[in-house]
């Protein structure tokens, strides 16, 4: 039997679970992420129990999946930090490095809400947006520079924090949700209750809503008509707005698209678990492989 160690850095918490053959968790722990890349180091050390046979670490921003680097993260604000190298050389054991929402859609794909479909995109609706690509069954990764459907041209003209202007992010994601509505409403909401208030006819909130939807839509339809998934999987905080999400979505999208395969869309099955189960899932490959 095989066995080893998920971990997943998240900008609060850091999620960390023994796994074994066919994603198996035994034990799992939440941690407070420290703030070096230094102390990262120190906690996977300590959580690794006798018997685990290889690590992977999933960690946000840019990641270099071949070189095991971590190149760039605003949120954790670290640069070219060799975790794989400095995670091998302080536990003995082979260390994979992932990308966490790279990794979040292999474990929806191998374990989750698109088990044993080829063809997948994971996509993360939060903070921001992202996607991981699933082609043929294997992650693309392209050196770390692939998915960042957040940062297409959205057609508006607000400033987005990567120094573009027009973002999908900067429209859609959760965050740019309750920002724009409050910007407008002059009041603070979360972006749960602007759903609920789109719903109920609320014309400002409508309003935010619908410019959010138009611009997932366009996302969608640009995703269809070149990767031509079988199933999108929409994960994040936004994904737990559930039929006020899925069912306009759903709609628009099949009346967006011609001739193209119309992708299913399906909400994450694995939640906050994603990113450390994938995590797993790449140690267990490195051994596999
Ligand atoms: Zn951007």
């Amino acid at each position: 039997m095989t066995r080893v160690l998920g971990v997943d850095v998240g900008g609060t918490d850091t999620k960390a679970a023994v796994v074994e053959d066919g994603g198996v968790v035994l034990a799992s722990r939440t941690l407070p992420t420290p703030r070096s890349p230094g102390g990262i180091v120190d906690l996977i050390a300590a959580e690794v129990p006798g018997g685990v046979q290889a690590i992977g670490l999933a960690v946000p921003g840019l990641v270099d999946e071949r070189r095991g680097v971590a190149v760039w993260s605003e949120n954790l604000d670290w640069q070219d930090v060799p975790f794989a190298d400095l995670v091998c050389e302080r536990t003995g054991l082979p260390t994979v490095l992932g990308h966490d929402v790279r990794a979040g859609g292999l474990a929806e794909s191998r374990l989750g809400a698109a088990r044993g479909i080829r063809d997948v995109v994971f996509l993360p609706i939060g903070t921001g947006i992202a996607a991981a690509v699933i082609l043929g069954g294997r992650l693309h990764a392209a050196d770390g520079y692939a998915g960042e459907i957040g940062h297409v041209d959205a057609g508006h003209s607000e400033p987005c924090l990567c120094g573009a202007t027009g973002c999908l992010e900067a429209i859609a994601s959760a965050a740019a949700i309750a920002r724009r509505y409050e910007a407008r409403a002059g009041r603070a909401a979360p972006t749960r209750e602007i759903v609920a208030a789109a719903q109920d006819g609320d014309p400002v909130a409508a309003e935010v809503w619908e410019e959010a939807l138009d611009a997932l839509t366009g996302a969608l339809a640009w995703l269809a008509s070149v990767l031509a998934p079988e199933v999108v999987v929409v994960g994040g905080g936004l994904s737990r707005a559930g039929d006020a999400l899925f069912e306009p979505l759903t709609e628009r999208l099949a009346r967006r698209l011609t001739f193209q395969r119309v992708p299913r869309l399906v909400p994450a099955a694995l939640g906050d678990r994603a990113g450390c189960l994938g995590a797993a899932l790449l140690a267990l490959d490195y051994l596999t492989d």
